[in-house]
């Protein structure tokens, strides 16, 4: 029991260490060909990204994501309120860094505090956390924040690193046709899929999706007061209740707020 235990421990350590050497080999091969095709200039973050999915691919992801999501959840049939939500993520979608898809809006009928994104540009918001938002700008500092990982691909980068050894080097050798590679990248189980949804991003990631949410609001001519009610809302309601589902996949809720508030002072300026 205990050596199958350690056996197995150690095949995951000869794995990871494997797959750690195998990147090493990568990068070196990149950096001393100065090839930069697999690293793209990303306008958002000011960065080259080494991102293996293509944004054909990673609107594949999305769509297999959503059909789980439609399993999970009932979706909102309430024209008013997704007419309200689309017209205001299409303002935000249109000054957006990130242009190479379309962006979708969903309303998800669930009475919990929470909006995620998903690949491809699909952002979800809840009824539960519509019904405590009164003005468009407070909505708008939602979907802005979404926008801005959207944009800084850290949805992509999240699924990405949850792909298999496999996949991501057969993606890397070219080793998969054009249908191959979005058939192996979709083909996440529903419990992957809804854990990597609800996951949260990195204390950097969140930081960043905020500042490109101040700049998003800003340019799309909406209150920038908006994102320190809404953040203030979802403080406010989280007392207690620490479990708030938004907080889970964007925490650091205290830190960003200051942090917002010199983001929009600087923007201002
Ligand atoms: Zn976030």
């Amino acid at each position: 029991m205990l050596s199958n235990l350690i056996d197995r421990n150690l095949s995951q350590v000869f794995r990871k260490q494997a797959f750690a050497s195998f990147l090493m080999t990568l990068f070196f091969v990149i950096f001393i060909s100065g090839c930069g095709t697999l690293g793209s200039y990303n306008a958002a973050t000011g960065k080259k990204e080494f991102i293996l999915v293509s944004t054909a691919e990673e609107v594949a992801m999305g769509e297999s994501v959503d059909q789980n999501l439609r399993a999970e959840y009932k979706y909102s049939s309430n024209r008013t309120m997704i007419s309200r939500v689309e017209g205001i993520g299409r303002k935000i979608a249109q000054v957006s860094d990130r242009q190479d898809y379309s962006y979708n809006f969903f309303v998800i009928e669930k009475d919990e505090l929470n909006a995620f994104t998903t690949p491809g540009g699909n952002i979800y918001i809840f009824t539960g956390l519509l019904n405590k938002l009164t003005t468009d700008a407070q909505i708008a500092a939602v979907i802005a924040h979404e926008t801005g990982h959207c944009a800084a691909k850290h949805v992509v980068k999240k699924y990405q690193t949850s792909l298999g050894y496999d996949i991501v080097k057969k993606l890397v050798l070219g080793q998969l046709d054009s249908s191959g590679r979005a058939a192996q990248v979709v083909s996440m189980s529903s419990g992957t899929i809804m854990n990597l949804v609800l996951s949260k991003y990195s204390r950097g990631d969140e930081f960043a999706a905020d500042k490109l949410g101040v700049k998003y609001m800003y340019l799309a001519g909406y209150d920038l007061n908006g994102i320190v009610e809404t953040l203030a809302i979802l403080d406010k309601e989280s007392k207690g209740d620490g479990g708030l589902l938004i907080l889970r996949s964007h925490p650091y809720l205290k830190d960003r707020i200051e942090s917002v508030k010199k983001e929009i002072q600087a923007v201002k300026s």
